[in-house]
């Protein structure tokens, strides 16, 4: 399809307000790049430029771009059944498909899903459930939920809330009452002399006290991604999860792991609760269960809950129009037919994962603004610093890393700048000369 880039491009400063955009820094670069193709890990822009995409979309294209099979399958589904609902009494197929592979994947014990369109709304139906859990057992001042600094949940009010990052709650009043924050268990940043895995039991201990400090009774719950993805992968020791557990069980907290981005093989394991041994009360899904192919997302329900909550509760009065679509179960089915086929866990785990690591490690070894280069399978963080030794930041407070990101997008690589680190969630069926060039371009 051939665009008018001009036209597009005053039409898209005229019209279209973009998610998470300062729009009169866009309009001083004359307006956005608009992508027209995409296959593998490559973009196409309307110039015909091929752009690598270290960042899967937004962390969310596991299998790459342009799979006929996803297409096939949203057609397939669009023409037998295009649209109905599971409100009231009926379903479709592909969404108790979906439910029950999803029941089989995740960890023993999540055995129902709630279906929703975006991570955002999944956890804003978690923040509903596990409220009505507590009133239900005849608790219901247990009501504050805890996230971390620099966690990412989404952009709903309650979502929001979740967050851990000022600047957004800055805008329209946030956090909501009852959501507190603790500290993220961010190595590079904390650990100092004390090693890893004491500053990971250290880290989870901040979660203990702040339960003490509010009460126990009064705490409902703890959320936390496994690997903290947007707020500039944050990589915990080995030893941050198994305390946090042991402290949500200990307080009779609910323990809700996002997986967002961590899900469906990126950590290569299917889902980061697995890579890190988190028995989670709530897990929340979304982008990798399509690949970012139609929106979908979803809450895997813990049984305990779950059963006081059909058992008990009667009636949830929430749902959206397009919970459990049938498209996008579909695809979804095909989805995960694509990653167990085609080994792509093993592949981000064993294999592209750690190849990219080293791959960047050679490029940049030795390079004097690289502070660390951390992964956990297919994702992965760049810190920059002024001073490896001494780990000094450079001013600019938390914008190196957008300024590299912009170096790399005008060098056609999309990696992600979050404060002072550059970031990469690449699809996991990149392949090795590929990963080459995703390390030759990061260093330029
Ligand atoms: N949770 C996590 C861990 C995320 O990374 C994101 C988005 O990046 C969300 C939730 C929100 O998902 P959505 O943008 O689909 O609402």
């Amino acid at each position: 399809m051939s665009v008018d880039t001009a036209e597009l491009k005053r039409l898209s400063g005229a019209h279209h307000w973009h998610p998470f955009t300062d729009h009169k820094e866009l309009s001083a670069l004359g307006g956005p790049r608009i992508i027209t193709h995409a296959e593998g890990v490559w973009l196409t822009d309307s110039a015909g430029v091929r752009i690598l995409d270290a960042m899967a979309g937004l962390w969310c294209v596991n299998v790459g771009y342009g799979r006929r099979e996803l297409a096939d399958a949203a057609y397939g589904q669009l023409t037998d059944l295009s649209f109905y609902h599971g409100f009231f009494k009926t379903t479709t197929a592909p969404t108790v498909q979906l439910a029950a592979r999803l029941a089989e994947l995740t960890p023993p014990g999540l055995s129902r899903a709630f279906f929703a369109n975006s991570g955002s709304e999944a956890n804003d139906t978690i923040v509903r459930m596990v409220r009505h859990y507590w009133a239900l057992k005849g608790k219901p001042g247990k009501k504050i939920i805890i996230g971390r600094d620099h966690g990412y949940h989404g952009t709903t009010m309650a979502a929001a809330s979740l967050n851990g990052m000022p600047a957004m709650h800055a805008q329209g009043g946030l956090p909501l009452p009852d959501f507190a924050h603790v500290m993220a268990p961010y190595p590079f940043e904390g650990q100092g002399e004390m090693g890893a895995e004491a500053f990971g039991r250290l880290a989870a201990r901040t979660l203990e006290e702040k339960i003490l400090q509010l009460g126990p009774e009064n705490v409902a719950a703890f959320i936390g991604e496994p690997v903290q993805g947007a707020g500039g992968v944050i990589i915990p020791p080995d030893s941050y999860w198994p305390e946090v557990g042991r402290i949500c069980r200990e307080h009779d907290i609910l323990l809700i792991a996002d997986e967002v981005i961590c899900g469906f093989g990126r950590l290569g394991h299917w889902f980061g609760c697995q890579r890190y041994g988190i028995s989670p009360d709530f897990m929340t899904l979304a982008k990798g269960i399509t690949s970012g192919y139609i929106p979908l997302s979803a809450v895997m329900v813990g049984d305990r809950v779950a059963g006081t909550l059909i058992e008990e509760g009667g009636e949830f009065y929430h749902g959206f129009t397009y919970s459990g679509h049938p498209v996008a179960c579909a695809v979804a089915l095909a989805n995960l037919d694509i990653i167990a086929r085609d080994g792509l866990v093993r592949r981000a785990g064993e294999e592209i994962g750690p190849y990219l690591r080293t791959r960047l490690e050679e490029v940049l070894d030795g390079h004097p603004i690289v502070g660390e280069i951390r992964s956990e399978g297919m994702i992965g963080a760049i810190e920059i610093v002024k001073d490896r030794r001494t780990r000094e930041r450079f001013p600019g407070n938390g914008r190196v890393g957008l300024m590299a990101r912009d170096h790399c997008f005008h060098n056609d690589l999309i990696m992600r700048g979050i404060r002072d680190s550059l970031v990469y969630a690449p699809a996991l069926t990149m392949t090795e000369d590929e990963a080459d060039e995703v390390a030759q371009r990061a260093r330029r």
